[in-house]
């Protein structure tokens, strides 16, 4: 039945948010809050009736390994526990406490990990045994759960009543919230958003709108071509008959080896169900009228996950079930939201597939976007987030129904490394992926593309559990590391995203884009990141010249949608060709010492340093291919990146497999390799919110040229060194390995945390990429770093480190240029 509007619908507005649940409320109260008052809300039927209603309400912060997903949540659990003194309305936010019960061996390590991370960002949290597990939740079972993490300040909230007071708090500075409205298209001009078209053809004129249309947020989305690929899912939960002596104000249980989180509700229990094997809703679309919707539970192939998480709390097996929910929420395909400005689209930004943490992420997510809308940036790092990383194939039916079904499994799952996601595999491969399974590769996705990880020997089924500690694979890793440091090794990066940029504005155009002078003579490849217009790193990639209106760029597979959205907003209205050609070409490295005396032997070019130095690339014919070769490195040896049109590449990969000494090495060991040489990976250990300063990319900045973000970065210099910077850090003990996320301490203080870390072979021991933090009043410099003691904390162990801002591996590239 149509729902009547509750009000008038205004002619025009500055935002349009699109969608009345938690989050859309939320970004319309911080726009207010920010300033920004001439905002609508536009709610097809009532609010909260999409997903919002049913949500458990758990306002909980544990489990992150995220600066920006920790900091997001413990801003939401403040702002609930004020927002009623602000509003009048009450959320209902309980601070009850959160118990984590850790039940293997792997989830404790996880845990203590994620506990030592997230209190160095602010997260009370203490480590606690059974008994006392026991003390304060007396109704689960806990003899045989090894501990549990114990988090006084998270709660519960109630999502309806949030919600509504976040309304409220936006009405009271001005913003107009209209029900009973459906936005029917998103309506564009030159590529910005110029306005919304409602059910029945009204529009509403505006400069912004903001997609926060929860499960439908990917059909609105397709309207415009903007691609969200979330699907709904079914989710549950069950209440139980009344419980004597259940305390309304008892903490939070959860334990996701038994798929099971618990709370007291209306008198009963609470049982929140993350199962491994979940279970797609609606993949043809979400039907028009769904509205505060129910769906009818599939006891059988819930059966078995509930009897497991029932067992953990007794009492639930021995009361009747009162209630037993079937909902649907949105899961995107690697559990991380869509959020931020769609590529294509000036002004059309989306925040949706909230992987069911919607509620308590609303918060600090309302603030983010509020701040990126106004600014123009975002202010924490968005790099897993970004709406642009999603592909056109998620989209499809197949996919949704597939992934969906595992993703929503991970939720709950340890998350040892190793892990790998199994549907949806095989879909994008290199043109020479039957020659990396031949030689036994454990493959892994690498952004829907398959990739080699290191290579168990020709006709092996290569094999690895996953694990915190040393598989029996390092062997093969390490072996492989030491081909490339000492002999020559071959690796397939065809997965790499490769951009053909041509016309008479192709150099202007990249070089003010730019930070590096990438417009000099053809024949050069030069590093170089690309900033936006606060100083900031947008993309971090490689620049060739291959003549004076053809250029190649080469940016990592993560970035791919990123920088093919930057491309073409800067190419709008030049001269500017710019053409994707990933798939197209493959992307070859012989990589080591022994690189140039291999490549002699298939081609007729001078391969010397001084007719071929490093940085210089060139068009070449390789075992009579046509190549564009470039001196370069990513591993820190002498070494070559070969381009070969994906037809020829098998043809070149064997050729170059045949030369003497060659070996194919993998993934892992370019991650061992890069990390000894501290060379940046975006996204990992550099991202949107870092100064190229701070970062050590000074070097690769050429002042003397115009390029975006300039200004910033000049007046950043001034005030340079500043009071943070990103180190390298290598443990003493050659034992611990570090992973991500490790806390840093200097003099027994915490300063910071390691952003990426590897093994590192040659250096004999764990080594990260670290960023650390100063007081304000002083500054992190050589000196300072000298005087300092440095530990990292691994699990709550603390080991002794050393720490450089040069890299520790080669730190004058003698190497590199031999
Ligand atoms: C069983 C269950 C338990 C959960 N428990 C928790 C929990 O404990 N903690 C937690 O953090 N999260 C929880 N979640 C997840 C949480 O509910 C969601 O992540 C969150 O509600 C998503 O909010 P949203 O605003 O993105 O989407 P929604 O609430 O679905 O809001 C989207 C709105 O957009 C409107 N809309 C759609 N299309 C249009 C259009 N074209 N024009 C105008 N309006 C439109 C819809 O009507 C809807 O109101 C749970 C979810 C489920 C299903």
């Amino acid at each position: 039945m149509p729902v009547t509007p509750t009000a008038a619908l205004p002619g025009r507005a500055r935002v349009v948010v699109i969608g009345g649940g938690v989050i859309g409320c939320s970004v319309a109260y911080h726009l207010a809050h920010e300033g920004w008052t001439d905002v609508v809300v536009l709610e097809r039927d009532r609010l909260t009736s999409g997903t919002t209603w049913h949500a458990a309400g758990l306002m909980t912060c544990f489990g992150s390994t995220s600066e920006t997903s920790t900091g997001i949540r413990l801003y939401s659990r403040d702002l609930y526990a004020r927002l009623e003194a602000e509003t009048g309305v009450a959320t209902g936010f309980k601070p009850v406490g959160l118990i984590e019960a850790a039940a293997d061996a792997d989830r404790l390590h996880e845990y203590r990990r994620v506990a030592a991370f997230q209190r160095h960002l602010g997260l009370e949290v203490e480590e606690i045994g059974p008994k006392q597990m026991k003390d304060l939740f007396p109704w689960a079972r806990t003899d045989d759960l090894l501990a549990g993490f114990h988090v006084p300040g998270d709660g519960r909230v109630n999502p309806v009543d949030l919600t509504q007071s976040l309304a409220r708090g936006a009405k009271n500075l001005g913003v107009r919230i209209v029900e009973g409205v459906r936005v029917e298209d998103v309506l564009t001009e030159e590529g910005s958003v110029r306005g919304v078209r409602v059910e029945g053809g009204e529009t509403v004129e505006c400069e912004y709108v903001v997609n926060c249309t929860g499960m439908w947020a990917r059909e609105l989305g397709e309207k415009s071509g903007v691609v969200i690929p979330n699907q709904a899912a079914e989710h549950y939960y069950l209440i139980t008959d009344s419980i004597d002596g259940i305390d309304p104000d008892g903490p939070i249980f959860e334990d996701p080896a038994s798929y099971g989180y618990y709370r007291e509700e209306g008198g009963g229990m609470m049982v929140g169900l993350f199962e491994p094997h979940a279970a797609a809703w609606s993949v043809d679309g979400i039907p028009r009228d769904a509205t505060f919707t129910t769906l009818k539970p599939d006891w059988d192939r819930m059966g078995p996950f509930l009897e497991t998480a029932m067992a953990r709390v007794p009492i639930t097996l021995e009361v009747g079930v009162r209630t037993f929910f079937c909902g649907p929420e949105s899961f995107t395909p690697d559990l991380a939201p869509a959020v931020g400005e769609a590529p294509d689209i000036r002004n059309y930004f989306v925040a949706a597939g909230m992987n069911s943490v919607g509620v308590l992420s609303a918060g600090g997510l309302g603030r983010v976007l509020a701040h990126w809308i106004i600014d123009g940036l975002p202010d924490v790092d968005v790099t897993a987030w970004d709406v642009a990383r999603f592909r056109t194939d998620q989209l499809e039916p197949t996919y949704r129904r597939e992934r969906t079904t595992e993703i929503l499994g991970t939720v709950y799952a340890a998350h040892t490394p190793g892990k790998q996601l199994h549907t949806m595999r095989d879909r994008r491969l290199s043109p020479v992926h039957d020659r990396l399974v031949g030689n036994g590769g454990l493959m892994r996705e690498v952004s829907g593309w398959e990739g080699a990880d290191w290579f168990a020997g020709a006709g092996v089924t290569a094999e690895a559990e996953p694990t915190w500690g040393r598989a029996p694979w390092f062997e093969q890793w390490e072996s492989e590391h030491r081909t490339v440091r000492e002999g020559v090794g071959l690796m397939d990066m065809s997965f790499m995203a490769k951009f053909a940029v041509t016309g008479p504005e192709a150099g202007a155009m990249l070089d003010f884009l730019s930070a590096g002078d990438v417009n000099g003579d053809p024949g050069e490849i030069t590093y170089t990141q690309w900033l936006n217009d606060d100083g900031r790193i947008e993309a971090d990639l490689t620049v060739s010249k291959l003549a004076d209106d053809r250029f190649w760029v080469v940016a990592s597979d993560t970035a791919h949608g990123h920088v093919a959205a930057m491309l073409r907003r800067a190419a709008r209205g030049r001269e500017v060709i710019v053409e994707d050609e990933t798939a197209a070409y493959a992307q070859l490295n012989l990589q080591g010492p022994r690189s140039r005396s291999v490549l002699e032997t298939l081609t007729g070019a001078d391969l010397s340093t001084e007719a071929w130095p490093f940085r210089a690339v060139k068009d070449i014919d390789v075992a009579g291919l046509p190549v564009t070769c470039a001196r370069i490195t990513y591993l820190g040896e002498l070494g070559y990146e070969l381009y070969v049109a994906a037809d020829r590449a098998l043809e070149l990969y064997d050729a170059l497999a045949e030369g003497e000494g060659v070996r194919p090495v993998g993934l892992k060991a370019l991650a061992s390799l890069r990390m000894e040489k501290a060379y940046r990976d975006f996204g990992h250990d550099i991202d949107n919110t870092d100064c190229p300063l701070d970062v050590g990319l000074g070097f690769a900045v050429a002042w003397d040229t115009d390029f975006r973000g300039k200004e910033a970065l000049v007046a950043r210099r001034a005030a340079f060194p500043s009071f943070q910077r990103l180190v390298q850090i290598k443990l003493t003990d050659p034992e611990p390995l570090l992973y991500h996320a490790e806390p840093v301490l200097r003099d027994g203080e915490v300063v910071g945390y390691v952003r990426a870390a590897s093994y590192g072979w040659t250096l004999g021991a764990s080594v990260g990429l670290a960023f650390v933090s100063v007081d304000v009043e002083e500054t992190v410099t050589k000196d300072w770093i000298a005087a300092g003691s440095w530990e990292v904390d691994v699990a709550g162990e603390r080991y002794h480190a050393e720490v450089s801002l040069r890299p520790m591996y080669d730190p004058t590239s003698a190497r590199v240029r031999a």
